[in-house]
């Protein structure tokens, strides 16, 4: 077997739909045997039964997150690779946020990554170390509109994302971020042409992103080629970030 993640265990979180389900379909073709862990029943069309098992997990409860690491150590023999990819968005400003949609937005878009590292880690350590990748937001490193739980989840993602690369670079154990700008996905649906023309204008790149150039960016990081890459926020937003 060759390719990026040739021999590689990988879970994949938010496996059903959008950039987890490119990551699924890349992972795989890199090389990797893949859970592919989701809330939704969809997760069962994902990959190929002896390359994919399907868990239906929700991440943001600590038996979900147990539930996607147990079928990698059972399936497969242990876990290499975690791509923290579940999340939710939901448009409102701080003063229309209510308690429940903050606790919402943070358990499943923050909460949830810390729960599958907690899980996970302690089985990579097993066999010797292993790559983390999460997947924030160009959101958690710059300002935008009425996103203002989202943000603080995604701002979360990266500061976490720098203390398991800091606590774990000793023992063989990378965790890098990735920070999409806006990517054409069941999260972002169909918008009306006007509103898509302003969004792709935020891109200097001229167009918003397709879910494999974020999951292509994922695969990088998780293979032993970024073997020197840790603690990393990196934007994959057609050049929103310098704007
Ligand atoms: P999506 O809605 O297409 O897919 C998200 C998947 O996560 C869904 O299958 C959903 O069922 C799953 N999920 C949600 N909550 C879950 C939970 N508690 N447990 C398990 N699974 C859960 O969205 P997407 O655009 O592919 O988003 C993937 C990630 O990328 C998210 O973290 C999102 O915040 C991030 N992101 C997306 C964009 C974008 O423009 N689409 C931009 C920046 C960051």
């Amino acid at each position: 077997m060759s390719g990026l993640l040739a021999g590689k265990i990988a879970i994949i979180t938010g496996a059903a739909s959008g950039i987890g389900r490119a990551a699924v379909s890349i992972f795989t073709s890199e090389g990797a045997r893949v859970v592919a862990g989701d809330r939704a029943a969809g997760v069962h069309e994902v990959g190929k039964p002896g390359e994919v098992v399907p868990v239906i997990a929700d991440v943001s409860r600590r038996e979900g997150a147990a539930a996607v690491v147990r079928a990698a150590e059972e399936s497969f023999g242990g876990v290499d690779v975690l791509f923290n990819n579940a999340g939710i968005e939901r448009l409102a400003n701080v003063v229309d946020t209510t308690e429940e949609l903050w606790h919402e937005i943070l358990d499943v878009n923050l909460k949830s990554v810390f729960l599958c590292c907690q899980a996970a880690i302690p089985a990579m350590l097993r066999r010797g170390g292993g790559a983390i990748v999460n997947n924030a937001s160009i959101n958690g490193i710059r300002g935008n509109t009425k996103l203002a739980a989202y943000q603080a989840s995604k701002g979360g993602v990266v500061a976490l994302t720098y203390s398991v690369a800091i606590d774990y670079a000793s023992q063989g154990i990378r965790c890098n971020a990735v920070c999409p700008g806006t990517i054409q996905t069941p999260m972002v649906g169909t918008r009306p042409p006007d509103v898509l023309q302003a969004m792709i204008a935020k891109h200097p790149i001229g167009r918003i992103g397709q879910p494999e150039d974020v999951a292509w960016l994922a695969c990088f990081l998780a293979s032993d080629r970024a073997s020197f890459l840790t603690g990393l926020a990196v934007p994959v937003a057609g050049g929103r970030d310098i704007r």
